[in-house]
């Protein structure tokens, strides 16, 4: 079972990432062989970004994954522009890819009309590069949250186009299955929870960042949006309660329980304070430990960029397999 998974260098990264990715990136180092985890900058530069923060961002991506739990010895750790691989399947993948599809996706949609100068044709093929960065390493299972549902059906029927056009009976291509949570897949937003929580797209003050000091944490989920039923009801009901639904989600994923578990504990709360309350002390506890971990690992910048070279090589032995399979397959460059 090959796992892999991509995570961006933007900005900081918020409870959301941390519930819906990083934990179970966490957990797939155990099952995976190997489990790849890719620092994704090439993606990063679809949006507007400043080219002297992406490198200190994808070093305190790297430090907050690390202090999340992941191993360089256990897992595949790089950033994706040190495997040029990436870059020369998206193209390759491009041939098997509609236009169409690209101009559908939801992604591209939001992202999109949030751009004020330019919108990147970079913006439009990044699903193909999502797909290219899977498909290089063969990978069965892609942990995500839920707003990449979408980008892992493309994926998938990018792969079987590829094997179907070029494949000549042949699986050259693995079509690889998400792994969505069941809970947490799709945080919201704490002042607007009909939105995601989201990197480039949220309000701050209802974002949740994995290094927030306790106090902000507390302050954060204090003031969340929640709703204003007379008497309080602190049920999980997505389409007609998602503030109340989302705190309750956060307490489950942070403490390890189920919903309804969250429900019955607070049946007997004199109202939403409570609810806020659990929420604060569980997620703190989550994240206190990843936050101190963090101050140790980040300021040795020499053994992170080591880790992800060293990362980068185990990567590129992989991803270079499936290249020259997919080059032969397309008759592109010298035969073999
Ligand atoms: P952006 O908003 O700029 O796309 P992001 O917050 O989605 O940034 P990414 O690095 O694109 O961050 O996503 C990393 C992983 O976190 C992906 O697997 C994504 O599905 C997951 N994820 C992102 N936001 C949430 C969320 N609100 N709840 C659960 N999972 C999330
Ligand atoms: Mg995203």
């Amino acid at each position: 079972m090959r796992i892999f998974s991509g995570i961006q260098p933007t900005g900081r990264k918020h409870l959301g990432n941390h519930i819906g990715a990083i934990r179970q990136y966490v957990e797939g180092q155990d099952r995976g062989d190997p489990a790849i985890y890719c620092i994704v900058d090439l993606h990063a530069t679809t949006v507007a970004y400043e080219p002297a923060v992406l490198r200190e961002r994808v070093l305190d991506t790297t430090a907050i994954l690390l202090a999340a739990g992941l191993d360089p010895d256990r897992c595949v750790l790089f950033r994706q522009g040190d495997v040029v691989e990436h870059t020369e399947l998206c193209w390759l993948l491009c041939s098997v890819t509609a236009l169409g599809e690209l101009n559908r996706m939801h992604q591209f949609r939001d992202k999109s009309v949030a751009q004020r100068e330019l919108v990147s044709a970079g913006l439009l093929l990044y699903p193909v590069l999502q797909a290219a960065d899977v498909l290089a390493y063969r990978a069965h299972e892609v942990p995500v949250g839920e707003d990449q549902r979408e980008h892992i059906e493309l994926m998938r029927d990018i792969a079987a186009r590829f094997n179907a056009r070029f494949g000549g009976g042949e699986e050259i291509l693995v079509v690889p299955e998400h792994r969505i949570p069941e809970v947490g897949a799709r945080i919201m937003d704490l002042q607007d929870p009909t939105r995601k929580m989201s990197t480039t797209g949220g309000s701050p003050e209802g974002t949740v960042y994995v290094l927030d000091e306790p106090e902000v944490i507390e302050k954060k989920l204090k003031r969340a949006v929640t709703d204003s039923d007379d008497p309080p009801s602190i049920r999980r009901d997505p389409a007609v309660k998602p503030g109340v639904t989302n705190l309750i989600d956060l307490v489950a994923t942070a403490r390890g329980v189920t919903p309804a578990e969250v429900e019955a504990e607070m049946a007997s709360a004199r109202g939403y304070g409570d609810l806020k309350a659990a929420a604060a002390t569980a997620v703190v506890e989550m994240l206190a430990p990843v936050r101190e971990r963090y101050a140790a690992v980040r300021p040795d910048e020499v053994a992170l960029e080591a880790i992800l070279a060293a990362g980068a090589d185990k990567a590129r032995a992989l991803a270079s397999q499936t290249l020259a399979d997919v080059r032969e397959a397309m008759a592109v460059g010298p035969p073999r």
